[in-house]
């Protein structure tokens, strides 16, 4: 396969992951189940037509810069020098397992990092404002990102393969994960119960409201799957907890 077949290929299949997973989750969060969930959307008032047209259109330029990454990393990474392998015995299952739950850490170390990077005033206007322009966003905005950004984000593909022996099907499960998390982030939605944040689950997972809230006051909440980085480093936001509290006590809307 050359370049730009593997290239179209990739873009087709990232644009894909993207549009179903947004897709079903606009379906359920704005048409089949709006009015039972009502109580639980963070920011009560729905984003604008133009704001979802944004979020698409600048989705679909990331799926094009993913093309671009993943098509490289397979053209460098194929004569050996990554680390995928094909047959599952080759590591066993354990370590099958295992590799994705070190993915996900993984990631979510390179996320927090290079989140609060592109939180830096010399680099936020050229990195990070396109998908800071969503102050509500809606499930189209998972992969609303300057060319910049989504390169910076594509490169989990080449820092996962070329450092941890991953067989394709953990990282498709990887991937699985990555883009449904990054959509419900930015559904809206709490879907925690109330009692999460009065245990320690609540203080080391991250919750919806928590993304909303950074997209609300771009200054704090920087994390993506789990709350720790931002904990340790003490930038969440002063009020997160009682947000989120407030968000899920509110009475269920009348059927
Ligand atoms: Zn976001
Ligand atoms: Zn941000």
């Amino acid at each position: 396969m050359n370049f730009t077949s593997k290239f179209l290929a990739i873009s087709a299949e990232s644009w894909v992951r993207y549009a179903l997973t947004a897709g079903i989750a606009w379906l359920l969060a704005s048409v089949l189940f709006k009015k039972r969930w009502q109580h639980r959307k963070i920011i009560p008032r729905d984003p604008l037509p133009s704001d979802l047209r944004r979020e698409i259109f600048w989705s679909s330029i990331t799926a094009l810069i993913y093309g671009i990454v993943g098509t490289t990393t397979i053209l460098i990474g194929k004569d050996g020098t990554w680390k995928l392998y094909r047959r599952i015995d080759d590591h066993g299952w354990l370590w099958f397992a295992t590799s994705i739950v070190l993915a996900i850490f993984i990631h979510d170390t390179w996320f927090y990092w290079t989140h609060r990077l592109m939180h830096h005033r010399w680099l936020f206007k050229w990195v990070h404002r396109i998908h800071h322009q969503s102050t509500n966003p809606s499930p189209w905005a998972a992969y609303s990102f300057s060319p910049l950004e989504a390169a910076t984000q594509a490169l989990i593909f080449p820092i996962l393969t070329f450092s941890i022996p991953m067989h394709p099907i953990a990282y498709a499960v990887f991937m699985t994960w990555q883009i449904v998390n990054n959509v419900i982030g930015h559904t809206g939605y709490e879907y925690f119960p109330h009692r999460l944040m009065n245990s320690w689950l609540g203080k080391f997972l991250n919750t919806p409201t928590n993304h909303i809230q950074h997209h609300e006051k771009p200054r704090g909440n920087f994390g993506l799957y789990f709350n720790y980085w931002d904990r340790l480093m003490r930038t969440n936001h002063p009020d997160y907890e009682q947000r989120f509290r407030s968000v899920t006590s509110r009475p269920k809307s009348p059927p």
